[in-house]
């Protein structure tokens, strides 16, 4: 697949209606030209991914807010993305006319984010559109950090930045209403939004999803993945662990192969490994079985283990 660091041929080939792979801080993202619905409309095709879920669209200039949000933003959601954009943070809001249906799936409400990546930046200043893009891979597969793990065809170019920082996906934010509510865990905190908004939490999960992140599966390695517990009984071989740090013992068991997350237990560092990790068990014909350590779920601990769990749910025996 053709990847290199030209951000002129990635924009001529959005002008053109193609699709191109962009770096972000967050994962790698599959974009497209969000005004143009037949660009977008790829996208589902690319990444067999079902039309019922909606698009986050990207942005570099807060300016761009007006022709996609129908209503200003209250000043303390202004607050609150002076903080955080450009960054993993994605607000959800009623939608102009301007972003086709295809876009929010039919929804009244449409995702935006400003991306952080300097790749990212570059690409969408040189743009007088803003880009749709979910994550560069299959649907319900793990989302990719690296260009090594982009496995899609029908793409015209892979901009390669290097490795996504944050490595899991932004936190969604609907900001409707006067407390915002998080849709999915991400790249910030719930603690870190509270600071702005006290009463902000976490939305329980509806029978009817708004944000198809709260799928109970998703983000899935193609092997077994467990989250280990007191009474797992861990296979005799083909076994890899997945663990939190360095100082992470209280499992006895044997494992033929262990990666870690992040040596010195940083938060952080163990988020931006965690699908790479995750890819490289995938990957590995040794290992037939991919086991995880449970984190603490404070901070990112919580966005960490969202993804682990929704991992893990459809090998739950
Ligand atoms: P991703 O595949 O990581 O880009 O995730 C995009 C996710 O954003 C979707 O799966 C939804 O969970 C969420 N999303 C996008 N648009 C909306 C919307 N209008 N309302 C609620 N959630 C949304
Ligand atoms: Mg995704």
């Amino acid at each position: 697949m053709l990847t290199g660091t030209d951000i002129q041929f990635a924009v001529e080939c959005l002008r053109k209606g193609e699709l191109v792979v962009m770096p972000t801080e967050t994962v790698y993202g599959l974009a497209a030209n969000a005004f143009d619905s037949l660009a977008v409309a790829k996208i589902f095709e690319v990444k067999k991914r079902p039309f019922f879920d909606p698009l986050i669209l990207h942005i570099h200039d807060l300016k761009q807010l007006d022709e996609l949000f129908e209503a200003p933003l209250q000043d303390n959601y202004i607050k609150l993305i002076n903080k955080f954009w450009p960054g993993p943070l994605t607000l959800v809001s009623s939608k102009t006319s301007n972003v086709p249906a295809i876009v929010s799936s039919g929804l009244s409400t449409v995702a935006v984010r400003m991306p952080s990546h300097p790749m990212a930046r570059k690409l969408l200043q040189e743009l007088d559109f803003p880009l749709a893009a979910p994550s560069a891979n299959l649907f319900g597969c793990l989302s990719p950090t690296i260009p090594a793990h982009i496995n899609l065809e029908g793409i015209s170019y892979i901009l390669d930045g290097g490795k996504s920082l944050v490595g899991i996906e932004s936190t969604i934010l609907m900001v409707d209403g006067n407390e915002p509510q998080i849709l999915r865990p991400g790249g910030i905190s719930l603690e870190e939004i509270q600071e702005f908004f006290p009463a902000a939490k976490i939305m329980q999960k509806t029978l009817d999803p708004l944000a198809p992140g709260q799928l109970e599966s998703h983000y899935s390695p193609l092997k077994p993945f467990i989250i280990l517990n007191a009474s797992t009984q861990v296979h005799k071989e083909g076994a890899g662990l997945i663990q939190f740090s360095a100082a992470s013992s209280m499992f006895d068991f044997h494992f033929d192969k262990r990666l870690m997350l992040s040596k010195n237990g940083d938060m952080l560092e163990a988020a931006s490994n965690l699908f790479e990790l995750l890819h490289q068990f995938e990957s590995d014909p040794d290992i037939s079985f991919i086991y995880m350590e449970p984190i603490t779920e404070n901070g990112i601990g919580v966005a960490i283990m969202d993804r682990a769990k929704k991992a893990a749910f459809r090998w739950i025996e």
